[in-house]
This record gives C-alpha cells, sequence and structure tokens, in this order.
C-alpha cells in the first residue's frame, strides 16, 4: 500500500476510507491528502496526563479517566434526548452530559474505564463535564491529539487516519517559503510545521510549528497584495477629472456635510484631479455618510464627461443605492441605470447599448455590470460598496472595462488605523471619523439568561408601537456540540409565543435569491421581525427598525456586535439594542459593557484589539480578511509588522519574484490568490 500512496493521492487510497466517506471528506473541500494539511485541527485533546475529578476548575477544558458507574438515557424521544453518565475515579465523582444523544447510552458499558475530554462546569462542588470527546481507557491513545471539525458521515477516528497518512508522506511537500525567507524569519520548515500542527510532540514544537504557519499567511497575503497592487496599475497614468466639480451637488443637499465628510471627499477629489489612477479606501463607520461622499465624487466625473459605475454585493443594496442615486441626481439631468441579474434580457440589452452609446452616466448594480460582454464608453469611476464581498477578480474586471479608472473602495468594517496601515498599506487610506449631528444614541442594555423575557418584552412593545426589530442567533439550527441558541428554534419559539406578530427566518444557509426576498418585504415592512443568523446586510437600511436583539452576544466579537448595532438607529425613532448573555465569563461581560459604554465604532476595534481572548468564534475573518486561518491580524499584529517588513525586503530585492530561487514561491503564490478574496485593487 505505502509505496503506491502519495500526497498527490484521492482520500479513498487510505485503508478503510471508501467512495461514502470520500463525499463527506469533499464537503470539507478534502478531496486528496495534501488537501487535509491545511486543514487544521480545531483543538487538541491533551491526553498526556489525566486530571483528577477533585481537582476540577470551573471552565476549564480537560482530561478526566474514569469508571462509569450509572448510564441513564433522559426522557424524549429518538435523537434528541439527553444522556446522563456519573464517571467515578479515586478521587470522586462528575456527571457527564450529552444533548440529543440518541441511542448513544448503549456505547458507554456500566464499570468499564473510558477517557473523556471536554468543557467542564463546577457548581457547588459538583463538576459536570459537557460534550466531551471520549474512547475506551485501553484503547491507547496518548501525547496530544488533534480534533478536527467533522461534516456528517465522519468520525474523529477517519480525519485522523487520513491526517495521519498525509504526514506518513510529508517529506514529498515541497517547501513553500524562499530559503532566503525561512533564514530571515528563523522559522521551522513546512514539514515541520505540518507535522507538528496536527500531532504535536509537545507545546514546544506546536508553537513553532504554528508561529511558521501564522507567519507564512501574513507573509503570502503582504506579497500578494504588494504584486496585485502593481497588476491593476496603482500609480499609473489615468484620468484627469479636473474639469468637473462636486461644488454644484454638495450644495444642493438638505444638510451640510461633516467636516469628515468634507476632509474624506477633498482628498478624493485630490486623487481625482491628478492624472495617476486613483486607489482608496474609505473607511466610515455604519451611519457615518459613505454614500454621499461617492456621489459627490459621481457627480465629479460625471462632470468631466465620465461615466462611473457602483457595484454593491447584493441585489437589494444595489437598489438601495440605486433609489437613492435617482433622487440625488435626477434634478441635474444626468442618466442613472440599474443592471441586476434580476433584469429580463431586453431590459439588459436596452442598458447595454446605451452604456456603449454613452447615454447612461451612471450604472448601479450587482456583480451583473461586470458579467458578460458589458462595453463602456469612456469609464473614469469605479466604486465598490462594502469591498469585502467582491473577490479581486471581479473587481480587476470590472476596472478593466476602462483605462485605468479611478478606484475607491467603501467599508464599514471599523478596522483600527495601525492594522489597517500594515494591512492596507497598498492603498491610500480615508477615514469618516464622525457621525453626522443630530443622530439619537442607541439605548444599549445587557440581559442574561435570567431575565431575557424582559429584553423581550421590550422589544414587542416597540414592534406593538408599529416599529420593527431584529433578533439575531449565533447558529442556523440547534447543535449537539454548541450550547448557545439558533435561528431556528428561536423563530419556532416566536412564532409559537405571538402568532399575531409576522416573523421571518432568515439564515445563510439560504440562497441568496431567497435571502433578498425576505429582506425586501423586511424593508417594506410586511414583517415585523426579522429573525435570523449574521447574514443581515452590512449597509441596510430600514430606517423603522428600531431594536436589535442578539441572543448568545458572548459569541461575537465586539467588531460584530457593533456592525450588527448598526442596523439600527437609522431613523428618528429612538432605538435599542439588546445583549442577551448566555453566560457570565469575564471576557463575555466586559464586552457587553464596551457596548454599552461607547457607539464609536473605531474605539470599539482598539477595545477589541486589547481584550480579544482566544478561542473566539467570530474574529476578523468574518470581516473580509482573506486567506487566514490561523492568522488573526489582532493577535499576531508583531507578526505581521515582521511580515510585511520581509515581504517589502523579498520584493525590493526581487520584484516580480523571477529569480531562481523565489520563482516556485511566486507561482503558488498567483495560483493560491488568482481567485482569492483579496482586499486591493
Ligand atoms: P453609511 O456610511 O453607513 O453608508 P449612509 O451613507 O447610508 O451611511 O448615510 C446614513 C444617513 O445619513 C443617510 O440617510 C444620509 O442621507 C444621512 N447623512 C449623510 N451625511 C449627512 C450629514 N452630513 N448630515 C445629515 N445627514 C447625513
Ligand atoms: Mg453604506
Amino acid at each position: 500500500m505505502r509505496s503506491t500512496i502519495s500526497l498527490r493521492s484521492p482520500i479513498t487510497d487510505v485503508k478503510g476510507i471508501g467512495p461514502k466517506k470520500a463525499e463527506a471528506f469533499s464537503r470539507l473541500d478534502l478531496n486528496t491528502l495534501e488537501d487535509i494539511l491545511r486543514f487544521y485541527p480545531r483543538e487538541y485533546e491533551d491526553l498526556r496526563k489525566a486530571k483528577k475529578i477533585a481537582e476540577l476548575k470551573n471552565d476549564e477544558k480537560a482530561l478526566v479517566e474514569g469508571v462509569v458507574m450509572m448510564n441513564v438515557m433522559g426522557r424524549g424521544y429518538g435523537r434528541k434526548r439527553t444522556l446522563h453518565l456519573s464517571v467515578a475515579d479515586k478521587t470522586g465523582r462528575m456527571e457527564v452530559l450529552f444533548f440529543m444523544a440518541g441511542f448513544m447510552g448503549r456505547t458507554f458499558k456500566v464499570g468499564e474505564s473510558y477517557r473523556f475530554f471536554g468543557k467542564v462546569k463546577v457548581e457547588n462542588g459538583k463538576a459536570t463535564m459537557f460534550h466531551p470527546v471520549f474512547h475506551k481507557a485501553d484503547e491507547g491513545e496518548t501525547g496530544i491529539q488533534p480534533v478536527y471539525h467533522l461534516s456528517a458521515g465522519l468520525t474523529r477516528k477517519d480525519m485522523k487516519k487520513v491526517a495521519r497518512a498525509a504526514i506518513d508522506h510529508i517529506d514529498e511537500y515541497d517547501e513553500s517559503l524562499p530559503a532566503s525567507v525561512l533564514e530571515k524569519a528563523n522559522i521551522c520548515p513546512i514539514d515541520y510545521a505540518f507535522t507538528n500542527i496536527h500531532f504535536p510532540e509537545d507545546e514546544n514544537a506546536y508553537l513553532a510549528a504554528r508561529y511558521r504557519l501564522v507567519f507564512e499567511e501574513f507573509f503570502d497575503l503582504k506579497v500578494a497584495l504588494k504584486l496585485s497592487a502593481k497588476r491593476f496599475g496603482s500609480g499609473r497614468r489615468g484620468h484627469s477629472f479636473i474639469e468637473g466639480s462636486s461644488d454644484e451637488f454638495v450644495s444642493s443637499l438638505s444638510y451640510e456635510l461633516t467636516g469628515a465628510q468634507k476632509r474624506v471627499l477633498k482628498e478624493i477629489e485630490k486623487d481625482m484631479d491628478s492624472d495617476i489612477a486613483m486607489n482608496r479606501l474609505v473607511q466610515g463607520d455604519v451611519g457615518s455618510g459613505k454614500t454621499v461622499v461617492a456621489e459627490a465624487a459621481i457627480f465629479k466625473a460625471a462632470k468631466a464627461g465620465y461615466q462611473a459605475a457602483f457595484m454593491a454585493p447584493t441585489e437589494i443594496l444595489a437598489t438601495q443605492h440605486y433609489e437613492n442615486f435617482i433622487k440625488a441626481f435626477e434634478p441635474f439631468g444626468l442618466n442613472i441605470a440599474f443592471l441586476s441579474g434580476s433584469n429580463t434580457a431586453k431590459e439588459r440589452n436596452a442598458v447595454l447599448s446605451d452604456l456603449k452609446a454613452g447615454n447612461i452616466d451612471i450604472i448601479v448594480g450587482t456583480h451583473a455590470i461586470i458579467s458578460g460582454p458589458v462595453e463602456f464608453k469612456n469609464l473614469g469611476l469605479v466604486i465598490t460598496d462594502e469591498q469585502h464581498r467582491f473577490g479581486v477578480n471581479q473587481r480587476k474586471l470590472l476596472s478593466d472595462k476602462g483605462e485605468n479608472p479611478d478606484v475607491l473602495v467603501m467599508t464599514a468594517t471599523p478596522i483600527p488605523r495601525t492594522l489597517a496601515v500594515v494591512l492596507y498599506s497598498d492603498l491610500d487610506i480615508s477615514v469618516i471619523d464622525e457621525l453626522p449631528a443630530g443622530r439619537k444614541e442607541i439605548i444599549t442594555e445587557q440581559f442574561n439568561e435570567m431575565n431575557r423575557k424582559e429584553a423581550y418584552r421590550l422589544l414587542i412593545r416597540e414592534v406593538r408601537a408599529g416599529r420593527q426589530a431584529y433578533i439575531v442567533a449565533p447558529f442556523i439550527e440547534d447543535s449537539e456540540s454548541i450550547d448557545g441558541r439558533s435561528a431556528e428554534s428561536l423563530y419556532a419559539e416566536f412564532t409559537k409565543d405571538h402568532p399575531d406578530i409576522s416573523a421571518a427566518l432568515l439564515h445563510g444557509g439560504m440562497k441568496q435569491k431567497e435571502k433578498d426576498e425576505i429582506m425586501q418585504a423586511f424593508k417594506e415592512g410586511i414583517y415585523s421581525v426579522l429573525i435570523s443568523t449574521v447574514v443581515i446586510e452590512v449597509g441596510i437600511d430600514v430606517a423603522n427598525a428600531t431594536v436589535m436583539l442578539i441572543e448568545n452576544s458572548e459569541r461575537f466579537g465586539l467588531a460584530q456586535l457593533h456592525q450588527l448595532r448598526g442596523r439600527v438607529g437609522r431613523g428618528s425613532e429612538q432605538s435599542y439594542c439588546f445583549l442577551i448573555l448566555g453566560d457570565d465569563s469575564e471576557i463575555a461581560k466586559e464586552r457587553a459593557d464596551i457596548m454599552c459604554e461607547s457607539s464609536d465604532g473605531f474605539y470599539i476595534s482598539e477595545k477589541d484589539l486589547e481584550i480579544r481572548g482566544p478561542g473566539e468564534l467570530f474574529g476578523y475573518r468574518q470581516h473580509g480578511l482573506p486567506q487566514l486561518q490561523l492568522a488573526d491580524p489582532v493577535r499576531h499584529v508583531k507578526v505581521l509588522d515582521e511580515a510585511a517588513r520581509l515581504a517589502d525586503e523579498l520584493l525590493s530585492d526581487d520584484p516580480d519574484l523571477s529569480k531562481e530561487e523565489n520563482k516556485k514561491f511566486g507561482e503558488s503564490l498567483r495560483n493560491s490568490f488568482g481567485s482569492d478574496m483579496l482586499l486591493v485593487l
């Protein structure tokens, strides 16, 4: 067997992995042995030393070896039943609980010894372990064992078997970084790193492995950013819009621009006046008024005789902007058109020919703008909203429709400046750090399991007064292995308790079209309450929504809580944000306190940087930082700095990675970043 198998072999070449299991692996994007190398364990089970039951501490994860004394299935039917075990070692007893245990009861025999690894609660001297991983004590696993994310149809053993098989062939894996970089960064080789991230020899080996992999993620990202900045013609000659001015538009507004808006508009106009192609990121908190700044830029471009394109990540956001643009620009006789997947072929063709003929000044839409043969007469300015949803190639397609058009990218993700400077050093950055005057502060309050009904009472009060509300849960459906509320169960509960209130369920498992329809109906007031996971669009504007209730708020990072809160407070009515804490850990409390004390996204993200603890479920990754699996730009900011420095050094020595010793690295980088999300143009 061993002689024929290689890293490139399909997973089915591993003994015991048949086509059915291979299908389950494939759902995790794991098809060959090699694929599992970068599928890192989600945590580890330290089987080197069991803890005594009497010494267990609250909230710790521990390994316990003990004899099952009692094995009791709870009431209920089928899968939903709970399994209670009583487990004893020489020092005491603990309870082991499995929810949704199905027929697991048969697995454990009274009188036999097992090892359990999991999270422990200790209350009044009684220890309970929830949903541990387990196996028979004499099964002989030792050392530090990986624990992987599973998909249906796969067991821990399957995962380990495949990982083991891959590591057995790790000597076939070519080093991915140039030797000079390994040496300067003082990091371990890739085979050592893979071996010890999957099967750590000890803590130090694990740390060295992890450092190397984190470094590499940052390093690849930085080099790719720099290369693509070049590819997109950053700094190349483009258009000058000096002939046009936004003054007329700005003075037509019913309000005065804030100081920050004025400053950022000036920065943009300076870029637009110059004939070097603009490549600028505008960061501004939710509600800071980015749209009007974009409108001013579009107006200037149109006045200078150029076409502008504005691209949003979803139909609903694109429509929202389209409606705003019509209101803003029609008084000036500018022509605005809309393009999305929902256009009929006839509509689309009409828009396409008008674009080509130059009858359209401004095109607003979704990806549809760049799909297929869209031609412009003279595209001068491209703006993307909530940019992180677009892949680099999509944006490149759009900018390719013109000759080095000016590019403006807008985001509401509050990335601390210190971080942005390192991550996006290749973009110019403008920050709108001021909210329009007269906004009502959103009232933020925290609740817990004891008084969560009170939060719902307040929510119902608002709904009865004609307002709308969001309820957000961390999960789509109830799950065996994690406790926390799910959107599905909340929806079932809510509609049962309040049959007279129209509520809708929205989650990430739905098709985009379905999500858009539900969102649109909520916008139109057809639903009063929207119960969802975090999928609610960034930038969605439902002025009548005044309540944001977040269940298990401890499961969300600060930046994410802030983003969610920004969905309310968009109208003239008082708005509320209710955080329901599902546990009373220090860090959950601290986060909730920060949310209650501040509404400033940049302040909040700086705090996030200070307090983010390990093991957080949602991180910056969800906010659009690409390609990072282990690396966390907040926690590993020093590594990021070092990677950025060495990326600079490498590229100044070999700008297009054509030197023999860097060639392979360059190729693999171009492959892996080719179609991926990248926050730069
Ligand atoms: P975001 O930055 O979240 O995209 P928007 O551009 O949607 O924010 O602006 C939020 C709201 O604030 C809009 O209704 C907009 O008309 C309004 N607005 C923008 N700038 C100002 C201002 N300077 N004074 C008052 N209202 C403003
Ligand atoms: Mg916006």
